[in-house]
């Protein structure tokens, strides 16, 4: 029992596992940001043409061994095979040089993933349809072992456990399916493969969890600032610039939010640093649980926070405002509610050609709002919104 507890911990410190949180992350990516995201996106596609490219050669050329070992109506059979595989291979590994984009570096792991599978149950059947001996046995041997080069392959990728099991399971049943013993001679070595595959499987889980696990810590220094837990500046750089893009793209609306908190110095020089990060801390907590889980809040700068939100016209952009002034960034230590010098931009009312436009507009627009009194909003077309806290709206103002 104590051996146990110690490998359990072992294997807990060995992922880096210290809070629910983080096994959280390693079981599903719906907690994932997008800078991990998108960085494991861009990973897993380069790994994804490498391997492409590589089977799109290796493939085709195992035909020189066919010819040579197998009869010949085997082998064109084979190669016929061998070449389609390959042009799939090519056409994946072309694909592959799309924008970094999590769904289609999925479905193409996938599809490489597929291929091989499938060109394993072609060629065994064409193979079991014949009576070979002797290398031409070894040669259907070496197909067998294909799902196992398949589960090597994953190894190689930052991978949550329910993103492992969904490529696994149909390579498991693919291998189960295929040794599936028709006698009882036949039971000892379709449990001996299924055991060694599922001990593959296990090692390669191991290893997609440590890379996701590793990743997810490079990223999350590189993209989030440690005080507030928003978006670092270049991080926010990286997604203003890919929204802007997309925004452009699908002729979308896509407003970003430029906030600076009012008289925060004067909290800085009353009641020290210390109690300033408090404040910055609270408010940056608020506007995060106030904002949708594909917004993106980035500390711009000290007291100054960019939302971005996709999508989002500049009408549904009032409405964060307001859920964010009703939600209240929290209380100056003197009792009064934080408030915050707002400006709004959006792309497509705005007019704006390129994402550095689109901060300089809500930033002007954020300095309107202060030179107009502080705690308002200014809006496209120039309106202004008033601060407003749950408890005047509820007193009716
Ligand atoms: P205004 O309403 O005009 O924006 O007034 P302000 O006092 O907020 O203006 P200003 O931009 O001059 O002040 C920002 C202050 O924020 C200055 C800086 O010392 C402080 N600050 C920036 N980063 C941090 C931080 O990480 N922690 C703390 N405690 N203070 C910070
Ligand atoms: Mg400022
Ligand atoms: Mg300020």
């Amino acid at each position: 029992m104590k051996y146990l507890v110690k490998m359990y911990i072992s294997l807990i410190e060995s992922l880096g596992i210290y809070t629910t949180d983080q096994l959280y992350e390693l079981i599903s990516t719906k907690q994932h940001g997008m800078p991990i995201s998108r960085h494991r996106a861009a990973v897993m596609q380069s790994r994804v043409f490498f391997f492409s490219v590589i089977f799109a050669v290796l493939v085709p050329a195992w035909s020189v061994i066919d010819i040579l070992y197998l009869p010949q109506a085997l082998w064109s059979e084979l190669l016929l095979i061998r070449l389609l595989a390959a042009a799939s291979f090519a056409v994946i590994a072309w694909q592959t040089r799309r924008e970094p984009d999590l769904m289609l570096a999925r479905m193409l792991l996938a599809a490489m993933l597929a291929i091989t599978p499938l060109f394993y149950l072609l060629s065994d059947q064409i193979i079991a349809d014949q009576q070979l001996g002797g290398t031409a046995t070894i040669l259907a041997e070496v197909y067998a072992l294909l799902p196992f080069v398949m589960v090597a392959g994953l190894t190689l990728f930052p991978l949550a456990i329910s993103e492992f099991l969904s490529y696994a399971v149909p390579i498991f049943l693919v291998v189960v399916y295929s040794v599936y013993p028709e006698n009882p001679a036949e039971i000892a070595e379709a449990v001996s493969t299924l055991w060694l595959l599922i001990l593959l499987l296990g090692v390669g889980l191991f290893a997609s969890m440590t890379q996701l696990r590793y990743m997810l810590s490079q990223v999350s220094h590189a993209s989030y600032d440690i005080l507030t837990g928003m978006l670092s500046r270049r991080a926010g750089i990286e997604i203003l610039e890919l929204q802007f893009r997309l925004a452009l793209m699908s002729e979308k609306p896509l407003s970003i939010l430029y906030f600076d908190l009012d008289n925060f110095k004067a909290i800085n020089d009353t009641y020290g640093h210390d109690t300033g990060d408090t404040v910055l801390r609270v408010a940056s907590q608020q506007i995060r649980d106030t904002v949708r889980k594909g917004d993106s809040v980035i500390r711009w700068g000290g007291e100054e926070f960019i939302v971005v939100l996709p999508t989002a016209d500049h009408k549904e952009a009032n409405d964060v405002i307001t859920r964010i002034m009703l939600a209240g960034l929290g209380n100056r230590p003197d009792g009064s509610p934080v408030t915050a010098s707002i400006g709004i931009a959006e792309v497509q009312q705005d007019r704006l050609k390129d994402w550095k436009s689109q901060v300089e507009l809500a930033d002007h627009r954020m300095y309107t709002a202060k030179s107009n009194g502080r705690a308002r909003c200014i809006g496209v077309g120039g309106q202004s919104t008033e601060w407003v806290t749950a408890l005047e709206q509820s007193a009716g103002f």
